[in-house]
């Protein structure tokens, strides 16, 4: 499983939700004494919460619960297959759970979270869905939206816990203005190809900024100076085999011999 997860459900819409929620309604009546005391409070304005509620009692008194995805109208099944198939055609790996419902009213169809099973038991580090009324509740055109929130300090947390940045493609060691000024405009242009590139921002000696490469674990580095500039070509050293070659000084080229 990819980390964080990603979770994901359809709360319907006001069409079939409200069926919905009679129908869960009328399958709790009989066990109201198993659920927690929130649970209970809101089991008028809510039932919906006693799906995901963490106490044990709620745990049991929603066992056999009926499942909202058995209770979608057509409109809402076919929006929920589509967003399912455009995740697979996405690559995105994703589960179903029917359990996650949201404490807002202004919920439509699909709630998403991230979980993570990194920071002990399994938590949300971001959660939200998609809201078609809510403009239009608040007085503004009919239009869909979508939003979610996210745990701050979890995020930091997963960070630390994780070397997400990994190893950069490229370190650029420059040496005077000129070559700076090229550095720093290839990093632009092979960023925006999708290439992480690193520089030294300090204008150190040649030999430091190799052992800030090494230090960043760097998979090639070019060094550029006023030579290079000149002639248009740098060597480009690639840190595994420790073998160069020459590349000109062109984003395009340099992406190329990266990739390949
Ligand atoms: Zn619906
Ligand atoms: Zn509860």
């Amino acid at each position: 499983m990819t980390e964080p997860h990603l979770e994901i459900n359809s709360l319907g819409c006001p069409e079939c939700r409200p069926a919905y929620r009679q129908a869960l309604k009328e399958f709790l009546r009989s066990r109201l004494d198993l659920l927690c005391d929130d649970c209970k409070r809101r089991f008028e304005t809510n039932p919906l919460r006693a799906l995901d509620c963490k106490a044990a009692g709620c745990k049991e008194a929603t066992q056999g619960a009926p499942s909202v995805l058995d209770n979608l109208c057509s409109g809402c099944e076919e929006h929920f297959s589509a967003t399912r198939r455009y995740l697979d055609i996405s690559g995105t790996g994703y589960s179903v759970n029917s359990r996650m419902v949201r404490g807002l009213d202004y919920y439509t169809r699909t709630t998403f979270e991230l979980v993570t099973g990194l920071l002990g038991s399994q938590s949300a580090v971001a959660a939200g869905g998609r809201y078609d009324g809510l403009i239009s509740e608040l007085g503004g055109p009919a239009i869909p939206g979508i939003g979610f929130a996210m745990g701050v300090e979890r995020v930091a947390l997963l960070l630390a816990e994780r070397d997400f940045a990994g190893r950069p493609d490229l370190f650029i060691a420059a040496l005077g203005d000129d070559a700076r000024q090229c550095a720093f405009k290839l990093m632009g242009e092979l960023q925006s190809k999708g290439v992480s590139v690193e520089i030294d921002y300090d204008g150190k000696s040649l030999k430091s900024q190799l052992r800030r490469s090494d230090k960043f674990n760097s998979r090639f580095t070019l060094v550029i100076g006023g030579d290079e500039i000149a002639k248009g070509t740098a060597q480009l050293k690639d840190m595994d085999a420790g073998t160069q070659r020459d590349v000109s000084l062109v984003a395009d080229a340099i992406a190329i011999v990266l990739g390949s």
